[in-house]
């Protein structure tokens, strides 16, 4: 932030909000601050947060969910549309919080070719017509490539983007001339090892979110005989 932001009482504002969701998060056990974190990239850093961990706690997402539709809530809003399971939850605490009372429908997140491809369920595409007023959400933006192809989405089928709100922003490119709201607007820089401060400093390297990627595996269970 810079010394005009900080001069700026509406950016003093915004500063103690993102500190208190940034605290709401570090409780669900999905932001980690102040390490130092080896990444699967090989790089370092000094923050990191678990995309999965960030929903976990209802009482707490209702909250932060609240918080983003008070945003929107001057611009009449037909359906909330996401994709992802953690933007999905996201947006049905949005969505309940809305005085439009919108409904909530989600997209699915493939590859095709090597290109990413977001699809609308058949059942959901009457839901989005000519003229329909849609609130896009998101848990985390990295890229901002999902929220493209949700947009592109909605106008294909002449639905109208009346706003993009998200948790977490990593980046600060606005999405398709849109700008995003996010509770959280935060990139963690991440260095090489050897141009990283924090091995200058001598700081332990925290290599649990990379080493347990490669001994751990995700718990799962199967029927005993084939499905028909
Ligand atoms: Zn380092």
């Amino acid at each position: 932030m810079s010394a005009v932001d900080r001069k700026d009482p509406a950016g003093m504002d915004n500063e103690v909000r993102e500190k208190i969701h940034l605290e709401i998060l570090k409780r669900t056990g999905a932001y980690h601050a102040n390490d130092h974190i080896l990444l699967p990239s090989g790089h370092h850093t000094s923050e990191y947060i678990e995309k999965t961990l960030v929903t976990t706690e209802p009482s707490f997402i209702e909250g932060l969910g609240a918080v983003i539709a008070k945003h929107f809530a001057q611009w009449p809003t037909d359906v909330v549309l996401s994709t992802g399971p953690g933007a999905l939850i996201l947006s049905h605490c949005v969505a309940r919080a809305h005085p439009s009372r919108p409904i909530v429908a989600y997209g699915t997140k493939g590859i095709a070719g090597g290109r990413r491809r977001v699809t609308l369920p058949v059942e959901f595409q009457r839901l989005i017509r000519p003229g329909t007023k849609v609130l896009l959400i998101e848990d985390l933006v990295s890229s901002g490539t999902t929220l493209t192809l949700l947009i592109n989405l909605v106008e294909h089928l002449g639905g109208h983007v009346v706003g993009v709100g998200c948790l977490w922003r990593r980046t600060s490119v606005e999405m398709a001339g849109r700008s995003v709201f996010s509770l959280v607007s935060r990139d963690f820089p991440t260095y090489s090892p050897e141009s990283c401060p924090l091995c200058k400093k001598g700081v332990p390297l925290n290599q649990e979110f990379v080493r347990r990627r490669q001994t751990r595996r995700p718990s799962s269970v199967e029927e005993s005989n084939p499905a028909d």
